[in-house]
């Protein structure tokens, strides 16, 4: 592997960061604050909120087993992605190479910074070879992004093949594992001591339920961290989200439910939807979704569109023709959605 040195833009290797009000006394006991030029009036709302967001960390920490130094929190998974393009892709210079499909935003990240984003299609079982990423790069080459379980796909992607690339690529490997409560795969968190080049993603969007603060998580070492810390915004997490997102993490056994009601839900939607003339296929999931192969993608969208019903559709996107990607809802919902197909599928039939 490069050294972080040479991995790191020059300009954020030289960059003497911002220093906050709150960053600069800590270690003692204080209270009075006439550093920031804040209304004294207005609590709790007047103060700036901790900068690196230490409590929260501190707890999150016993949840994900990874120690707060190792961990960065953004205002969502999005902050990170945009963090990794700012702080190792030179704009014009240097490449990023990804699996396709994935999740759009690694891309839309690559282009605002205008760096070259690299795409290598999946198999027809939408995995990969470390083989087929690694023939991608070339000097320039900074990032690897992986997606375990993928989105829009739904499955988890072969292991061996993810260490492969993180034992042999020379740069910075992501795997963004948004979906990973749900899955049976283990977390590649538990691995972090092991790869310096790693970063693993999580956020509180999909199985905690939270997409609304807006929390995402980078694990990675210290040295990765502490560069991200240096380049985001100094509040970058503001003072409503630290304080709720630490109430939901006192209920982990709701994320358990969720995600168990989830699972079973998801099963009896692929048992219903499988027998659907419109069915073609239904790809394998770890995910809160399936992706689904059906006869018209485009109409069926627009079928269940009309009734108020909103899936996504993923037909123009590479070897995900005619897929519509179905999120497992609520009992009642999912019911709803398979009650507008089944009426698709009679008012469709031959
Ligand atoms: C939903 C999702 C995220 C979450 O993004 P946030 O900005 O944290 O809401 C990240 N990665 C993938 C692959 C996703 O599908």
């Amino acid at each position: 592997m490069k050294t972080l040195e040479q991995l790191v833009r020059p300009n954020i290797r030289k960059l003497s960061p911002y220093s906050s009000a709150r960053n600069e006394y800590s270690g003692h006991v204080a209270h009075v604050f006439l550093d920031a030029n804040e209304n004294p009036y207005n609590n709790p709302y007047n103060r700036y909120p901790d900068p690196l967001q230490q409590q929260l960390k501190e707890r999150l920490s016993l949840i994900k087993g990874v120690a707060p130094e190792n961990i960065f929190l953004g205002n969502g998974s999005d902050e990170a992605i945009d963090l990794v393009y700012r702080c190792f892709c030179q704009p014009g210079i240097d490449n990023v190479v990804a699996i396709q499909p994935t999740y759009g935003m690694y891309q839309v990240c690559a282009d605002i910074n205008d760096v070259e984003y690299r795409s290598v299609r999946l198999n027809a079982d939408y995995d990969f070879s470390a083989q087929s990423l690694l023939d991608a790069c070339d000097a320039m080459t900074k990032v690897i992004w992986l997606c375990s379980p993928n989105n829009p796909t739904g499955n988890d992607l072969n292991r061996e093949e993810m260490e492969k690339v993180l034992a042999r690529f020379d740069g910075i490997v992501v795997i963004d594992e948004a979906y990973s409560d749900f899955s049976q795969q283990q977390t590649f968190r538990t691995e972090l001591p092991r790869w310096q080049n790693l970063i693993v993603l999580n956020t509180m969007s999909k199985a905690w339920g939270c997409a609304a603060l807006r929390l995402g998580m980078a694990f990675a070492s210290k040295e990765i961290i502490d560069i991200f810390n240096k380049v985001k915004y100094p509040y970058n997490i503001n003072k409503l989200t630290q304080d709720t997102v630490l109430e939901a993490l006192e209920s982990t056994c709701n994320v358990q439910r969720w995600v168990s009601f989830l699972l079973e839900e998801r099963q009896r939607v692929i048992d219903a939807l499988a027998p659907l003339p419109i069915c073609q296929k239904i790809y394998p999931t770890a995910s809160n979704f399936v992706l689904v192969k059906v006869t018209d993608a485009q109409d069926i969208y627009s079928c269940l569109v009309e009734k108020g019903i909103i899936v996504r559709n993923r037909h123009r996107v590479t070897l995900c023709e005619n897929c519509l990607r179905i999120t497992i809802g609520t009992r009642s919902e999912n019911n709803e959605l398979l009650g507008a197909l089944r009426v698709y599928s009679h008012e469709n039939a031959e």
